[in-house]
């Protein structure tokens, strides 16, 4: 039996015939930059997951960008971000030339410890990037209280963890800034790329609005130098579909982890952790081994598709050699990436591949 890490297919085959509706009459309306079907999948998406509003933008990425502009960050300004994530998280922050201060991350959730974090903070700090990392929610309680304490600017990346509620509240609505990725492969991923941004503060999402098209509110009138980060009509169009079966996709990716969880027993492996304060939406099913890349190649003969989600910390990037956070400087992150290894999980699997990939799993 073949079980590939991820096949985007099944589901896009699944509701193809709803999808090419929807895209067929924004084809027809011409409605490809913003429009109605991207004020619906605003309005969806908001009402959906519990915000009070949503902003419909290009990519995860972008609102990220956004963030930072909103958050007034710049030259000279400290940005909290862990280490252990995707680039994107970073790259906000560079975006408006601050810099990144990578602080390490716990080891039992891959989130970013908070008993790590004041002891980063300088005169500089002025925020922080909270990622929720694989869909498990961050501890917001501790990173909010330091945020206070500091008044520092919360930006939540919410790329992986869109559904998932810390404490019963969505998460990306706890900071100041929330964002959120529709890239293919993500929980609600798109047909191409797009994104998201949620704020509970009314005054920075009318920004952000102004901001997402070249910061004008009014046709040929620019109020700040904007961007053009439109999402576009076709993304909302798919996303309208997909939204609707969210809640269905999440429980089957929650219904995979549980029974890895119960019944993968290979000795040495740890699983990913549960926390008290949310659930997560498994994003990535990421366990972690002493001989990762042993188990990977035991894996791959068994046809079981795996990732390495991520081979290297942001601090160890080229990109950011210049930082100084050299090697060994934040252990945890460093050693997250050279024991992890990602599970396939994805709504799609069947019952049949799951024992499969239990079944291989223990049989290394
Ligand atoms: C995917 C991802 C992003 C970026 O999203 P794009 O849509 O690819 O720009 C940002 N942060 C995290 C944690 C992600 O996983």
């Amino acid at each position: 039996m073949k079980v590939p890490f991820l096949d985007l297919s099944l589901q896009h085959q699944a509701i193809r015939d709803e999808a090419l509706a929807a895209l067929t009459a924004t084809y027809d309306a011409n409605r490809f930059c913003l429009g109605q079907d991207v004020t619906d999948f605003e309005n969806n998406f908001a009402a959906t997951l519990g915000y009070e509003r949503a902003l419909g933008m290009n990519s995860g990425t972008s609102p990220l960008h956004v963030a930072s502009v909103l958050g007034g960050f710049g030259p000279g300004d400290e940005i909290i971000v862990p280490p252990f994530t995707f680039i994107s998280s970073a790259w906000g922050i560079s975006y408006v030339g601050a810099t990144p201060k990578f602080v390490d991350i716990d080891p039992v959730t891959f989130n970013i410890d908070p008993a790590k974090i004041e002891a980063a903070i300088t005169p500089r700090t002025k925020g922080i990037v909270v990622v929720h990392l694989f869909g498990q929610p961050a501890p917001m309680d501790e990173i909010l209280a330091i945020a206070a304490k500091h008044g520092l600017f919360v930006v939540e990346d919410c790329a992986q963890a869109v559904g998932a509620r810390y404490k019963g509240t969505p998460v990306g609505s706890l900071g100041d800034v929330g964002t959120f990725s529709f890239y293919p492969t993500k929980n609600l991923g798109g047909c191409g790329e797009g994104g998201a941004l949620v704020s509970k503060n009314e005054a920075l999402f009318n920004r952000a609005k102004l901001l997402r098209v070249h910061g004008s509110g009014r046709r040929y009138y620019h109020d700040e130098v904007g961007f053009n980060f439109r999402m576009d009509g076709f993304q909302a169009a798919v996303l309208n579909v997909k939204l609707k079966r969210l809640a269905g996709y999440t429980a089957r990716r929650q219904a995979i982890a549980k029974r890895y969880r119960e019944e993968i027993k290979l000795a040495d492996v740890i699983l990913p952790a549960t926390v008290g304060y949310g659930d997560s939406v498994y994003h990535q099913f990421t366990i972690r081994h002493p001989n990762r890349d042993g188990l990977r190649e035991h894996l791959a003969k068994h046809d079981v598709g795996t990732d390495l989600i991520y081979p290297v910390p942001l601090h160890r990037q080229q990109c950011y050699a210049h930082l100084g956070q050299g090697e060994g400087s934040l252990p945890v992150a460093e050693k997250a990436c050279a024991t992890c290894v990602s599970l396939p999980i994805f709504p799609e699997l069947t019952d049949a591949q799951v024992d499969h990939v239990i079944a291989s799993v223990n049989a290394f």
